[in-house]
């Protein structure tokens, strides 16, 4: 796993499969995303490198149910007694009651999904035992009030997070940075691609400087404009 400081207190930790983040604010963290299976040892560790106690990790936020993102949750949460939070549609899968529904793959992306599905790590892991569940709105104590966002589409419970005060916007997988040349690309593996669209365009209308994706490197600087852009593309192709 890297380790990428992006801003003072935003680190990007990049997995093999996908990406967490780690915000701090004081000696408090909040992680974005937990990783593919395994992935509560690596950011275990990170967490130490950084000069902080496991105590600190005081909650993880998940952006969807998707095992490339909620791999690492269980153990960490355990080891950390940090809160696990995920939006109320995509909770009980999270918690692992119920199976989390397919995408509904588009021809294209069908040998990219047999692709991706190649480099997760096999086997299950430890779900968290509870869950807090979140709805479209709610603002969470963190980065000076972390909005929370419904962004149904990838999975029909998405979220991103925007944190107005500091310009900086979690996406998940609703949106995601190219592996070629970094452009911004709406998500792939949808659920219902036509609702990720509509949630694409509301996350382009916010003001976001430094936005943070599942997939592909962080926009660093002026994302609201890359994020308009690609929305522009989308609403032209209808
Ligand atoms: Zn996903
Ligand atoms: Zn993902």
């Amino acid at each position: 796993m890297d380790v990428v400081e992006l801003l003072p207190q935003l680190h990007l930790l990049r997995f093999r499969v996908g990406q967490a983040y780690l915000w701090r604010d004081g000696t408090e963290l909040t992680l974005i995303d937990a990783g593919p299976t395994g992935a509560d040892a690596d950011i275990g560790e990170a967490i130490r490198a950084l000069g902080h106690p496991p105590g600190s990790l005081r909650r993880i936020v998940l952006t969807h149910f998707h095992d490339d993102h909620v791999g690492g949750a269980g153990e960490l949460a355990r080891a950390t007694g940090a809160e696990v939070l995920a939006h109320c549609l995509d909770a009980p899968v999270v918690r692992g009651e119920v199976p989390g529904p397919p995408p509904v793959l588009e021809d294209w992306e069908i040998p990219l999904h047999a692709e991706a599905a190649k480099h997760l790590p096999p086997g299950g892991f430890a779900r968290p035992q509870s869950v807090t569940e979140l709805s479209d709105g709610e603002v969470l104590d963190f980065g000076d009030g972390a909005r929370v966002v419904h962004v149904p589409g990838h999975t029909h419970g998405g979220i991103a997070l925007h944190l107005p005060r500091h310009g900086v916007l979690f996406t998940g997988d609703a949106v995601a940075a190219s592996p070629v040349d970094g452009s911004v690309l709406l998500g792939v593996f949808n659920v219902d691609r036509a609702r990720a669209i509509t949630s694409f365009h509301r996350l382009a209308a916010l003001e976001t400087d430094v936005a943070c994706f599942g997939h592909g490197d962080p926009v660093l600087g002026q994302a609201a404009a890359a994020l308009r852009e690609t929305a522009d593309g989308y609403r032209a192709a209808r």
